[in-house]
C-alpha cells in the first residue's frame, strides 16, 4: 500500500477490473495523478475470469454493433501495440450454436468489412460433424489477451490501495475514501453493490467459469461455438470458458459445484472438437456485469433524490432534458460491458480520458442518466 497521500489525487478509481485498469493507464498517460482501489486485488472480479477474446460482435445493425465495431478495431491496435507480450493474435472461427444464430452469422458475413475466408482444411479436419455443418465465419485475425497479465501491466507504478470501499464522503469539494481524497471519482465496480443510491442504473450480473487446461490436441485458432476454446499467451495452455448456462448466484447462498461446471464446459467443448489427454490446470470464476439495454455505461451519475425534488413531475412522465438533472459532483461510471469488457475497455477509457482531460463530451447514449426517467416513473 502506498504511504497515504496528503495532496488529493486528480482521480481515484474504485474497481481494478479491465475498465478500472485501462482508465488508470490512459489517465496516467495523459499526465494525471491516479489512485486505484480494489477490495480483492487487480483483475479479481469478472475480468480475471474472462477468456478475454478481442472478438467482433455478430449481431444485427444498431448502435451497439457500431460501438463494438469501432471498439474492436481500437482494441486490436491497442493491445498489440502497447501490450504485445500479453496478446496472442490468431485466426478466429465463430460457429453458430443454433439455426437462429446461423442466420445472424450468414447476414454478418455479407456486410462485414472484416477479412474472412474459408476454413482451412487442417481446421476442418479437427471439427465435429455438427460444427462443420453449422453456419460459421472464419476471420483471418482475432486476438486473445492474458486477462490478469494485461491488467497488472497497465497499472504498474500506479498507487494501488487494497481496500473495500464502504462509503463515499463528499466534503469541501473532494471525495474522501479512508485517508485518500480526490476531486474526481470513477466507479468501475462491475456488478457489485453500487456504493451510491443509484438504483435507476440498469445493471445485472452473470457468473462465468473458465478453465485452463493442457491437452495433446493442437488448437490452431480461437474457436467460439457452444463455449470458447482457445490457445493462450501461455504456451501449451488452452482456455475453455463461457458465461451462458454456467452461472450461479453465491450472493443468494446458492453454491457452485466447480467439478460439475468443469464437466459442463468440457462436454460443450466436445461438441466442437475432440480434446485428447486433458489435464485441468486452473479454474477462474467471475461475475460480469451487463446493462439492461446491452449498451455499455459511461457517464456522470444522476443524484436521484435531488433531481426528483427539483423536477417532481418526472415521476408522472414529464420529459425533462438530462442537462436539467442534478448530478453527483464529479463521479463518472464506466460499466455494463457484458461479454465485451476487454473489447470495449480501450475505447471507453479513451473517451473517458478525452472527457476529463480535454473536456470532450461523452456519448449521451451511453450515459447512466438514460435509465433515470423510466425508473423515476415507476417510483410514483
Ligand atoms: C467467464 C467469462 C468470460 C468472459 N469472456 C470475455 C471475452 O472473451 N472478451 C471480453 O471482452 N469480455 C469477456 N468477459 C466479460 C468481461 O470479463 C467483463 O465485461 C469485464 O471483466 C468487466 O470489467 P469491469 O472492470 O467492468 O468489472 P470487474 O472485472 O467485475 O471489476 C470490478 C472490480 O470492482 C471491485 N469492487 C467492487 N466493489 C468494490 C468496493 N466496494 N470496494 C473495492 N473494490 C470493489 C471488484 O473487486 C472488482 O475487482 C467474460 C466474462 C466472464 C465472467
Amino acid at each position: 500500500m502506498p504511504t497515504s497521500k496528503t495532496l488529493p489525487y486528480d482521480i481515484i478509481i474504485i474497481g481494478a477490473g479491465i475498465n478500472g485498469c485501462c482508465s488508470a493507464y490512459m489517465l496516467t498517460q495523459a499526465g494525471l495523478s491516479v489512485a486505484l482501489i480494489d477490495q480483492n486485488g487487480i483483475a479479481s472480479g469478472g475480468s480475471g475470469a474472462a477468456g478475454a477474446f478481442i472478438s467482433p460482435k455478430i449481431s444485427k445493425a444498431g448502435e451497439l454493433k457500431e460501438i463494438i465495431g469501432e471498439a474492436h478495431a481500437e482494441a486490436l491496435k491497442f493491445y498489440t501495440t502497447h501490450f504485445p507480450e500479453f496478446t496472442l493474435v490468431k485466426p478466429l472461427l465463430h460457429i453458430a450454436n443454433s439455426p437462429k444464430e446461423g442466420e445472424k452469422v450468414d447476414a454478418f458475413k455479407y456486410e462485414t468489412h472484416l477479412k474472412h475466408s474459408t476454413i482451412p482444411h487442417a481446421i476442418q479436419a479437427l471439427l465435429s460433424e455438427d460444427a462443420l455443418h453449422s453456419a460459421s465465419i472464419y476471420f483471418d485475425i482475432g486476438a486473445v489477451v492474458d486477462a490478469q497479465g494485461v491488467c497488472k501491466a497497465m497499472v504498474k507504478g500506479i498507487d494501488f490501495y487494497p481496500l473495500k470501499v464502504e462509503e463515499l464522503i463528499h466534503r469541501e469539494g473532494l471525495w474522501h475514501i479512508g485517508e485518500v481524497s480526490t476531486k474526481h471519482l470513477i466507479l468501475s465496480i462491475g456488478a457489485y453493490p453500487k456504493l451510491l443510491p443509484i438504483d435507476y442504473v440498469g445493471l445485472h450480473g452473470i457468473w462465468g467459469h473458465r478453465i485452463d487446461i493442457e491437452t495433446s490436441t493442437h488448437i490452431p485458432c480461437i474457436l467460439h461455438h457452444h463455449v470458447s476454446i482457445s490457445p493462450t499467451t501461455k504456451g501449451g495452455v488452452v482456455a475453455i470458458g463461457a458465461t451462458h448456462d454456467v452461472h450461479y448466484s453465491p450472493f443468494s447462498g446458492e453454491l457452485y459445484d466447480v467439478e460439475k461446471g468443469r464437466g459442463q464446459l468440457l462436454e460443450k467443448a466436445s461438441k466442437t472438437l475432440k480434446l485428447n489427454n486433458i489435464n485441468i490446470l486452473n479454474d477462474y470464476i467471475g461475475l460480469r456485469s451487463g446493462s439492461n439495454d446491452y449498451l455499455p455505461i459511461l457517464g456522470n451519475l444522476v443524484d436521484a433524490d435531488a433531481t426528483l425534488t427539483k423536477c417532481p413531475n418526472i415521476r408522472h412522465g414529464e420529459r425533462v432534458d438530462p442537462s436539467t438533472y442534478i448530478y453527483y459532483p464529479n463521479v463518472t461510471m464506466i460499466n455494463g460491458s457484458g461479454g465485451y469488457g476487454f473489447v470495449l475497455a480501450p475505447y471507453l477509457a479513451k473517451c473517458l480520458s478525452d472527457f476529463l482531460v480535454e473536456g470532450k463530451a461523452l456519448n449521451p447514449a451511453l450515459s447512466p442518466a438514460r435509465f433515470f426517467p423510466r425508473w423515476a416513473k415507476r417510483q410514483s
